[in-house]
């Protein structure tokens, strides 16, 4: 089985974000604790992959983390992919030995930029000097799948800064990136600033371009583009993340989290307010019923093909040929050069993944 964890704990919120997180740092041992009532509740057998994210699952002690994959998976086998997402600022080399020695094999560092000036405008924690240190410490605390996150599209971000967060990002010998265009969330600081004009969007050409230079720098430096925001070194896929896109069942634990039952298909998820959750899991440890912080909903088939071809179109390995229903669109689509058909399936092109969202409006 495929776990996910959330630990929704951040030290300050990010300009840009509206994932569900807090910043009641107090409420973490009493969070763990009921993390830890509905694994033993809902676990069902051993680990494929477990993957902690947030949040910023680094704000929990290597212990904490330690408990809580001992409870998914008491000795996961050395091949199960244990991820966890990290801010650059809370990796020291004492960390990052001790998160080695609770189990995490693979670390997904939050770098986002290389530019103190841009780091600071979208309010992460860290500077462009603490994020290099942190995947070097983490190298050599024997760490050897690494992920960094990246960001383009920022408000002021000129081509030649992209260029720049591209090579020292490549200087780095991490086995996978992950680039992200910022999109503007309702609600965000950055938001706010774009509706009152104190910043400007990026124009679509600039991002296209933006875009377009990653791709084929890391395809030259041998990384596989595997899916639209994601570039790996041979053999070093997210192996958790492969399992959103194929249609596999995974459990989410912690406020906020989503699971999946492929077979039932039946799609589910913990309410995303931190007390609820904490003081339902302390009364399921009573022996009572947690339900009112959990809801589940029935895929139906065309509500599964349609997330089938919004998930599959996004990746290298596109969507089995019978997903697709013959259309004018899609011939068109064919002869503009915006999806191939190969192996009997529909991947989109370089050229396609541009207007990826109207392609896949038009084929649903
Ligand atoms: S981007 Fe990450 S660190 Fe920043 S507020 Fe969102 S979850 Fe927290």
């Amino acid at each position: 089985m495929h776990y996910y964890v959330h630990i929704p704990f951040c030290k300050s919120r990010c300009a840009y974000c509206d994932f569900f997180s807090t910043t009641q740092l107090a409420r973490r041992e009493a969070y763990v604790d009921a993390l830890l009532c509905e694994i033993a509740l809902r676990r069902n057998g051993t680990a494929s992959t477990i993957y902690l994210g947030g949040g910023t699952p680094s704000v929990l002690p290597p212990d904490a983390i330690r408990r809580i994959i001992q409870a998914i998976d008491s000795s996961p086998s050395p091949s199960v992919e244990i991820t966890m997402e990290a801010n650059p600022g809370d990796l020291t080399l004492d960390t990052l030995n001790a998160l080695r020695a609770v189990g995490i094999n693979r670390l997904s560092i939050g770098i986002q930029s290389f530019q103190d000036d841009l780091l600071r405008m979208i309010g992460r924690r860290h500077n462009a000097q603490q994020a290099q240190q942190a995947v070097r410490d983490a190298q050599q605390a024997g760490f050897s799948n690494i992920s960094i996150d990246l960001m383009y599209g920022l408000p002021g971000q000129s081509f030649e800064q992209w260029k720049t967060d591209i090579e020292t990002a490549l200087c780095l010998n991490v086995q996978h990136i992950s680039c992200y265009c910022l999109s503007y969330e309702t609600g965000t600081r950055l938001t706010r600033l774009l509706q009152r004009g104190e910043i400007k969007e990026q124009d679509d050409d600039t991002l296209n371009t933006m875009y377009d230079y990653l791709c084929e720098q890391l395809k030259t430096h041998g990384y596989e583009h595997y899916e639209v925001s994601n570039f790996a070194l041979p053999r070093f896929h997210s192996q958790h993340n492969s399992c959103y896109w194929a249609d596999k069942s995974y459990i989410g634990f912690g406020a906020g989290a989503h699971s999946y039952d492929a077979e039932r298909r039946i799609r589910s998820w913990n309410v995303s307010d931190l007390e609820p959750y904490i003081a339902a899991m302390k009364s399921t440890n009573q022996g009572l019923a947690a339900d009112q912080v959990y809801e589940e909903e029935q895929i139906n088939d065309e509500q599964h093909r349609m997330e089938q071809i919004m998930l599959g179109l996004r990746t290298s390995s596109g969507i089995p040929q019978t997903l697709i229903i013959d259309s004018p669109a899609l011939h068109r689509y064919l002869e503009e050069d915006m999806i191939r058909l190969a192996n009997q399936h529909y991947i989109a092109t370089q050229k396609g993944i541009h207007l990826l969202n109207r392609i896949i409006e038009d084929l649903v």
